[in-house]
């Protein structure tokens, strides 16, 4: 759709453009942003100029991934990887309600920044333990676990002028299993609940709620918990809530039941 209160558009080809003047914002693959009035937005600064778009395994075998990378990109990643958490990958990018059209546009930062519970891309950095590096506006970055960027369904703790430069994932984690279940209530709708797991080599394991939940909940294990333990675990989270996509109380019932898959899986 038109943004008729735009006025400027810039593209950023350093850090200091990214300096944001009154009512501009931050433009990726424009997939949200180009999907609703912007009534408040009457600039646009473009970061496809800054070359954000690097996904490079480093020498200790992390996964460095710039926030401009497209979630299709990620996603053939993931289907060429050896990595066994890579099916996560793919798996994850599936789960958006976004047809392979959007995915080709949208970036793995813009989903994480705009901090929909329904972020696929949150749920798999929260699952592979992923940091988010932020550049500051006073030239300072901050690391911060993907896990604790969102604040709600739709709210992040990045301030203004805060830009998500890239998501690193360690190698102990794409080296885990990994599992994973969705749902919704339409056949093509956007999730309803998110579950997502992995197992660690020494043991250990992560288990995952988004999509049904506001902000991500992320549950750990010393070996792989018993169906009863993860169903009661996932039953006390706090966050679900009601939308026209699931109730509070089914969000909760499903999540216990598909957790506990997840879990099963994993052990
Ligand atoms: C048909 C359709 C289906 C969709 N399904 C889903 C879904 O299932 N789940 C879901 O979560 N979303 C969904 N979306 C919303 C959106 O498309 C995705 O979240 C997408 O990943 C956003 O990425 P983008 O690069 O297009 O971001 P943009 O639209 O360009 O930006 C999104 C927001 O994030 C900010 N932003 C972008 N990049 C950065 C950055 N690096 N640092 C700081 N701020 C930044 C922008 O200023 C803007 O506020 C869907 C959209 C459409 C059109």
């Amino acid at each position: 759709m038109d943004l008729a209160a735009v006025q400027t558009m810039r593209v950023a080809r350093s850090r200091a453009d990214l300096a944001l003047a009154p009512g501009e914002t931050y433009l990726a693959g424009g997939t949200w942003l180009y999907s609703e009035r912007q009534p408040d937005v009457t600039g646009l600064v473009d970061l496809s100029g800054l070359g954000w778009d690097e996904l490079e395994l480093t020498s200790e075998g992390d996964l460095r991934i710039g926030s401009m990378t497209t979630i299709a990109t990620l996603e053939a990643w993931g289907t060429s990887s050896p990595a066994p958490a890579a099916a996560l990958f793919e798996q994850c990018a599936q789960s958006l309600l976004a047809s392979f059209k959007v995915r080709t546009a949208a970036s793995v930062g813009g989903n994480i920044a705009k901090g929909f519970a329904a972020g696929a891309m949150i749920a798999l950095g929260a699952t592979l333990d992923a940091t988010a590096v932020v550049w500051k506006p006073d030239g300072t970055d901050l690391r911060v676990p993907v896990t604790a960027l969102p604040t709600g369904n739709g709210t992040t703790c990045l301030g203004d002028g805060e830009v998500l430069r890239q998501v690193e994932i360690p190698a102990y984690a794409l080296a885990a299993r990994t599992a994973h279940r969705r749902i919704a209530l339409a056949e093509h709708g956007r999730s309803g609940a998110l579950l997502t797991g992995r197992r660690d080599e020494d043991g250990t394991s992560v288990l995952v709620i988004t999509a049904a939940t506001s902000v991500p909940v992320v549950l750990r294990y010393e070996g792989v918990p018993s169906v009863a333990t993860v169903r009661a675990d996932a039953l006390a989270a706090p966050g679900y809530y009601t939308d026209p996509l699931g109730s509070a109380d089914w969000r909760r019932s499903v999540s216990a039941t598909l957790l506990a898959e997840v879990a099963q899986e994993l052990a």
